[in-house]
């Protein structure tokens, strides 16, 4: 088996126990996971422990590696620290130097790199968890006197359980008038207004208990500014809602 990817061994150094039996046994049997979790381990707690000084461990070979390849530092030797790679001078002074350099970067390094694995994963969470869904979708056309223009309306559930219409509209926009969207039968018999379309794109709420079987086809209007709260009886564009 490959070794664990570097996401799940962050989660795994924060304690989330997100291992299948197979990543269990390989990390038990294998040195440079096993390692690799224990310096973030190391890193993590050290982040959670506000006002403590950091007690500063020069982490595996394989994690400065890693932080090496992360950071896409330049030809130092990924295999190592600088302070153990071979030293051509060795003033015990200019090693303290270098290590005391060379620590803060690292230990930083390593923090950005576990903060960057867990936002990864946490935001490959967020993307894989549905917030909204997507049940119907219409291709709004233009009516003749708006050839040209084109739109779309999208019908989708929140995570909590309202419904939306996503409407967008591509057409020109004459002064002195605005856009309203409006839910209709598709004999015209019945609409609902849905609100004011203030740019180009724009969220509603279609109201409670509102049947869309019935009222299935979402239309723009151009509407006057003459306080006439009726549909102007000029549509911009018009399409069925469709699963
Ligand atoms: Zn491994």
């Amino acid at each position: 088996m490959p070794h664990i990817d570097d996401e799940t061994l962050a989660l795994c150094a924060l304690g989330e126990d997100v291992l299948d039996p197979a990543q269990r046994d390989h990390l038990a049997g294998c040195p440079a996971c096993a390692a690799t979790v224990r310096d973030l381990e190391r890193v993590s707690a050290r982040m959670r422990a506000p006002g403590t000084a950091p007690e500063l461990v020069p982490p595996g070979p394989e994690v400065w590696a890693r932080v090496h390849a992360e950071l896409g530092l330049g030809d130092v030797p990924a295999s190592q620290p600088p302070d153990q790679a071979p030293a051509p001078v060795t003033d015990q002074l200019a090693t303290r130097r270098a290590r005391r350099s060379w620590v803060p970067a690292l230990v930083a390094a390593c923090t950005a790199l576990v903060l960057g694995l867990v936002g990864g994963v946490l935001w490959e969470r967020r993307t894989l968890e549905p917030a909204e869904t997507t049940v119907a979708s219409a291709t709004l056309d233009p009516l003749p006197d708006w050839a040209g223009s084109s739109g779309e309306a999208v019908l989708r559930t929140t995570a909590d359980g309202r419904r939306e219409i996503v409407v967008s509209v591509d057409a020109p926009a004459p002064e002195g008038t605005y856009r309203e969207v409006w839910l209709l039968t598709p004999d015209v018999s019945g609409l609902v207004s849905l609100g004011v379309l203030e740019s180009g794109e724009g969220r509603f709420d279609v109201p409670e208990g509102l049947d869309l079987a019935a009222y299935s086809v979402v239309d723009v209007s151009e509407e006057p500014l003459d306080g006439d709260p009726a549909h102007s009886s000029d549509s911009v564009v018009r399409g069925s809602l469709a699963t």
